[in-house]
């Protein structure tokens, strides 16, 4: 399970901690040390999951959170809030402002990773390597193989973590922003039209077997992998 994750955190030990370990375990860690950093870091490069600290100089952790959820783009992102209260009430208040768990300093790293791979998991299952299978489609992320009805398909990198993410958030429709987002890490400087030029490279694979019907274009909206086979658009 490898993960793109932004740490929130203004003491310089706990910095440190979390990010070797992280890093150890196969995340790729991102480190800011105040919530205008985050939000400028966030709006470079969306990451898979937020570790974010409670208390923070200037704007808190908890009011960061809160300006995460209200936008669009950010609004899907897990957040794992970090915080030295154990107080039953802040726990309340951090879950209620969109947080997915709460973890309370000081904790052991094997927890933190526990934690991290659970929200991670229910959340943003493209990062794990589970094997998802949809319509006779199966994609394994752990030997980066995909067969079609037991039939070996080769896919470049690129049309493979499309692939990925479109079956892990199947029957939704994503924009051309979100696949940029989410697919190449890059929403600013990447063209809308080249997610265009990889669903139909990705598509062209597929269509051997009939499978290019699973990825649909949901006109002035984006594209949606549905198992579900619906009046397209041409
Ligand atoms: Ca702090």
């Amino acid at each position: 399970m490898t993960a793109n994750v932004l740490v929130v955190e203004d003491e310089p030990a706990i910095q440190v901690l979390i990010s070797a370990n992280l890093t150890r375990a196969g995340h790729v860690v991102v480190t800011v040390g105040d919530a205008e950093e985050a939000l400028r870091q966030v709006n470079k490069e969306l990451p898979d999951l937020i570790l974010l600290d409670w208390m923070l100089p200037g704007m808190s952790g908890i009011e960061l959170a809160r300006r995460l959820r209200n936008d669009e783009r950010t609004r899907a992102v897990p957040i794992i809030m970090l915080t030295a209260r154990g107080d039953e009430q802040d726990k309340i208040l951090g879950l209620e402002t969109g947080a997915d768990d709460y973890i309370t300093k000081p904790f052991s790293p094997r927890e933190l990773l526990a934690r991290i791979k659970a929200v991670l998991r229910r959340r943003a299952p493209q990062t794990t390597e589970d094997t998802v299978e949809i319509g006779g489609l199966r994609l394994d992320p752990a030997t980066h193989r995909i067969t079609v009805d037991s039939q070996e398909v080769k896919l470049g990198p690129t049309e493979f973590r499309l692939l990925h993410f479109l079956m892990t958030h199947a029957e939704r429709v994503h924009s051309r922003t979100q696949l940029l987002d989410q697919v190449w890490g890059d929403h600013v400087f990447v063209e809308e039209r080249t997610v265009d030029v990889h669903i139909r490279r990705l598509r062209a694979v597929l269509e051997v077997s009939g499978h290019d019907a699973l990825i649909q274009t949901v006109r002035g909206s984006g594209y949606r992998l549905s198992a579900t086979l619906s009046a397209q658009d041409p």
